[in-house]
């Protein structure tokens, strides 16, 4: 608690005004910045009652112990949580919220903005003109993908996944997904099909992986699974850095086993391997499925207020743990 009585709120590095102004009307905000080190974290963190991060932000025992007995919320300022160490905070006590739907459409209008991208091969092209490499019309010359009549794989039907089979469903010949568990409503609504992750894999033209990072999905694309793909095929990837192994990755874009990727997403944000940077018929972009003054605002908003719940006493719209 501050002097007066307010409850104090570590916003680990920054928070758009939409949350801000929220946490602000009921606690004391101290504010990390974009540039906080952990050691600044861990030294803000001491005596607060809740911690709203965001995915680059590890919340662990260290982070959990450096704020001690009075913490009463982590907010995460995102839909994922793998940043976050949720046995730690279930086995303290301390509920976790994330920030799901507000940020759903964003993301899967990105994924499909890199679909796009990837399947036409418009980053190596528009480079070449920039380059001034471009030497004029050429009918052989920048061969991509027609997503018109393509089989799409959605691997992770949730949120966001089944968003973008709703866009590409106009474009879809057919439609597969990939889910641990079946979606009857997916099905009726869109003609999806379920299938397992190897048949996908060989059927699809475009593969988009919408599931979280977990022990489970780890390398859930590796060199076998790129090896299943069709050589005119793109892999598209907005969920997590960690289900595709970069390295195999590499080696079958560098092969010609898969046509193209499109990534949002890497295993060791914000460094990105040389190796990948230079593979042929990749779209990088930064982390930027959600960046959408909608989606952001929305998240800001509900970071805050799920925190604000939890230190009312209330039960917190988007409980995790
Ligand atoms: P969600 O609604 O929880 O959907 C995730 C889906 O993945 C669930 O349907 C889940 O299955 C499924 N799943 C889990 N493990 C699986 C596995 N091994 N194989 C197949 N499916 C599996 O989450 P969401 O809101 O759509 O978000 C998905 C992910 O997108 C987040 O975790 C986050 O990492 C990422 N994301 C990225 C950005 C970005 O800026 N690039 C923005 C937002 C989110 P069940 O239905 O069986 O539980």
């Amino acid at each position: 608690m501050s002097a007066d009585g307010k409850p104090v709120a570590l916003v680990a590095r920054v928070l758009l005004p939409a949350g801000m102004e929220l946490l602000q009307a009921e606690c004391e905000v101290r504010e990390g910045g974009l540039d906080a080190d952990r050691e600044r974290v861990l030294e803000l963190a001491a005596g607060v009652t809740a911690i709203v991060t965001d995915p680059t932000v590890p919340v662990d025992d260290e982070l959990l112990d450096a704020a001690g007995e009075g913490l009463r919320v982590v907010a995460n300022f995102a839909v994922g949580t793998d940043n976050v160490d949720l046995e730690a905070c279930r086995k303290r006590g301390i509920p976790v919220t994330n920030t799901p739907d507000v940020l759903t459409n964003a993301t899967a209008e990105l994924t499909l903005a890199l679909t796009a991208a990837a399947a036409r091969g418009t980053t190596g092209a528009e480079a070449d003109l920039r380059a001034g490499r471009w030497t004029g019309w050429d009918p052989g010359a920048y061969l991509g993908l027609e997503l018109s009549g393509a089989t799409f794989a959605v691997v992770g039907l949730g949120r966001i996944g089944t968003r973008y089979a709703e866009l590409v469903r106009p474009l879809a010949g057919e439609l597969l997904y990939v889910a641990r568990s079946p979606k009857p409503g997916a099905e009726s609504s869109l003609g999806a099909v379920r299938a397992e992750l190897d048949e996908a894999l060989a059927r699809a033209d475009v593969v988009s992986l919408h599931a979280p990072a977990s022990p489970e999905t780890r390398h859930m694309i590796g060199r076998p699974q790129l090896e299943a793909m069709q050589s005119h095929a793109i892999l598209v990837n907005t969920s997590r850095g960690a289900l595709v192994d970069t390295e195999a990755l590499v080696a079958a874009l560098e092969a010609g086993e898969i046509a193209g990727a499109g990534l949002d997403v890497y295993e060791s944000e914000p460094d990105v391997p040389e190796a990948l940077v230079a593979a042929p018929r990749v779209t990088l972009l930064p982390h930027i499925g959600s960046a959408t003054y909608r989606s952001r605002d929305g998240m800001a908003r509900t970071a805050a207020q799920n925190a604000l719940a939890v230190l009312r006493g209330d039960e917190p719209p988007n409980r995790v743990v």
